[in-house]
């Protein structure tokens, strides 16, 4: 039973590159043993993340992920049983932000910053493939 969940949240402050460095190193660390896969995306203190793996580990970790005092208002945008997952070749990938095309995100919200809250989940998720699709991904699987 695979699952696939997306959530946004707003850092704290204090969260800075050293500190999202330190929560991809601790996600690659972990999600192997429990079968995550996924992406991160961190942009002008906003995250946005897709976890994909079975039910239970993917709500143990959405909790424990939720309880964290990195940030605040984390609010689930998505829900969904799958069939198979789409970020499969990563432990927890992080969108190269620099990389990303401004163009990209006016196809999607009405100004070119990223800003999950203005818009659906199905909107954010279109957003994740096509970035998965432009090669924004990285990070070792
Ligand atoms: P330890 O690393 O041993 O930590 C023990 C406790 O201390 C935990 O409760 C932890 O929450 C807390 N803690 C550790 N470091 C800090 C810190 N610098 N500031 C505040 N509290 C801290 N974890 C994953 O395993 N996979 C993910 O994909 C993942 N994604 C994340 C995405 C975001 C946006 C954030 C903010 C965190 C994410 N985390 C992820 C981290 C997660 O919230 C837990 O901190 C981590 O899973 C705990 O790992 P551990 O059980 O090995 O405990």
């Amino acid at each position: 039973m695979l699952v696939r969940l997306m959530y946004a949240s707003r850092a704290v402050p204090a969260v800075d590159q050293e500190e999202l460095l330190s929560i991809l190193r601790k996600s690659k660390a972990n999600n192997p043993a429990v079968g995550i896969t996924g992406v991160l995306c961190f942009s002008e203190g906003i995250f946005l993340q897709v976890l994909e793996g079975g039910r239970s580990a993917v709500n143990q970790l959405y909790n424990r992920i939720a309880a964290d005092t990195r940030h605040t208002q984390v609010e689930l945008l998505s829900y969904e049983e799958i069939g198979e997952r789409r970020f499969a070749g990563w432990s927890m990938g992080q969108v190269n932000m620099a990389r990303l095309n401004p163009a990209l995100l006016l196809k999607y919200s009405e100004r070119a910053t990223l800003d999950p809250y203005a818009v659906s989940g199905k909107v954010s998720m279109s957003l994740f493939e096509e970035l998965l699709a432009t090669a924004s991904v990285v990070g070792q699987p």
